[in-house]
């Protein structure tokens, strides 16, 4: 008879998006002529880069030609794509880091939620709140016993250190939803925490670019000690609008070791490596050199400028909404603004006010965690007239 993984029964089900997706389809369904302006989700709304369009093209002829047609790619990425990676993200900032530290994936999403297979289930995993949903699931998914750290106005969003030393800890900064970031010295606290106590950090970077404060680091690997307890998490979604293309790495450095049961240190790269071999076959060839594309001068430029974009989409929402009386997070180093509701609306109060009366949509707060209660969340990701349009509604109800 077969049994299902009962933990499965300690994850909420899927409710925030399918939740918001509903009632906007309600709303639509009885107000059929209104048009309705989303802020809602984290996804891209320019077209992708040329460099990227131009590498695809290029990459795929080769697919058609039996002297460079491409098969099964390498498990953990192609040179050409991890070399840049190597040159671009790291070196360029002072960071060294080895061509076996780097493994190409298809996700961040998927690597958050996979790095689980090479920990133990009696891990204490210390999560903070609010936070992308992925982390809290996949680990009760696993039966790990989950520490939420509440970030809050009180503490400015900063993860308090948790009440019993955490095994594994996940920290993603620029934060998503709240926007908000750890600067060296906050970061450097926490690095030292996990070497205190011999804890393993999961730092997931999936907004690095959109960093513009000088002192914020963008790779956890700029502070010292970092190799000893940190795995980071990248991902090409944002910086290069690849949601749809696919392509993300994760970095796990050579020193970096977890116990087994008698004690012994063991290699989480060998572990890693050994996990995605067995079960990833690879990122797409022609996905890995779109993703090499962004890397050359002609492609930073074109990512820069998109980035640029989203960013002044950001400020387009930040600063109208704070003249308006609103306290607002985020939206200077991350494409996500944090605000909290006003007249103490939950988020969902809030949420179906701006639905029924501005016909805006955001992301309720609550939906990423207790903590995130009575906070809302507003994207940068938004066509710019739409941004506006939005932007002059929703004050008006205020
Ligand atoms: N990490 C964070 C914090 C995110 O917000 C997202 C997407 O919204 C991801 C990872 C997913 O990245 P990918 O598209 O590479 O799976």
């Amino acid at each position: 008879m077969v049994k299902i993984n009962e933990h499965y029964a300690n994850i909420g089900s899927n409710y925030l998006f399918s939740e918001v997706a509903r009632r906007v389809r309600e709303y639509k369904a009885a107000h059929p002529s209104s048009n309705v302006i989303s802020l809602g989700i984290g996804d891209v709304t320019r077209e992708i880069a040329p460099v990227v369009i131009q590498a695809i093209h290029a990459a795929t002829r080769e697919m058609a030609s039996e002297t460079t047609v491409r098969g099964y790619p390498p498990e953990a990425g192609y040179d050409f794509l991890v070399d840049a990676i190597l040159e671009r993200d790291f070196r360029a900032r002072g960071v060294q880091l080895s061509p076996a530290e780097i493994f190409v994936s298809d996700g961040a999403k998927s690597d958050t939620g996979n790095i689980g297979d090479i920990l133990g289930a009696d891990n204490l995993v210390a999560i903070t709140d609010p936070a992308y949903p992925v982390y809290v699931d996949t680990n009760r998914m696993a039966g790990r016993q989950v520490e939420l750290l509440p970030c809050l106005p009180d503490n400015d969003f900063c993860p308090p250190f948790p009440a019993r030393p955490a095994d594994v800890i996940y920290l993603c900064y620029p934060n998503n939803p709240t926007g908000t970031t750890l600067d060296r010295s906050q970061l450097k606290r926490w690095v030292d925490y996990a070497i205190a106590h011999r804890s393993l950090i999961l730092f997931d970077a999936a907004y690095e670019a959109f960093i513009s404060e000088p002192d914020v680091p963008h790779s956890i690997y700029e502070i010292e000690g970092a190799r000893q307890v940190a795995i980071e998490f990248r991902s090409f979604s944002k910086t290069a609008g690849f949601t749809g293309l696919r392509c993300a790495y994760t970095v796990v450095p050579e020193e970096l070791t977890a116990t087994d049961s008698s004690g012994a240190a063991v290699s989480l790269n060998a572990l890693w490596r050994r996990r995605q071999s067995t079960k990833f076959n690879g990122t797409a060839y022609i996905i890995q050199r779109a993703a090499a594309a962004i890397y050359t001068p002609e492609g930073q430029r074109q990512t820069r400028e998109i980035i640029d974009y989203y960013m002044q989409n950001a400020r387009l929402i930040k600063e109208p909404l704070e003249r308006a009386g609103l306290a607002v997070r985020g939206g200077v180093n991350a494409p996500y603004l944090w605000v909290k509701t006003p007249g103490g609306l939950t988020s969902w109060q809030f949420f179906d006010r701006l639905l029924g009366e501005a016909r805006v949509v955001g992301t309720p707060g609550s939906g990423f965690g207790a903590a995130g209660e009575g906070f809302f969340r507003f994207t940068a990701f938004g066509r710019r007239r739409e941004v506006e349009e939005a932007v002059e509604r929703i004050i008006k109800i205020l």
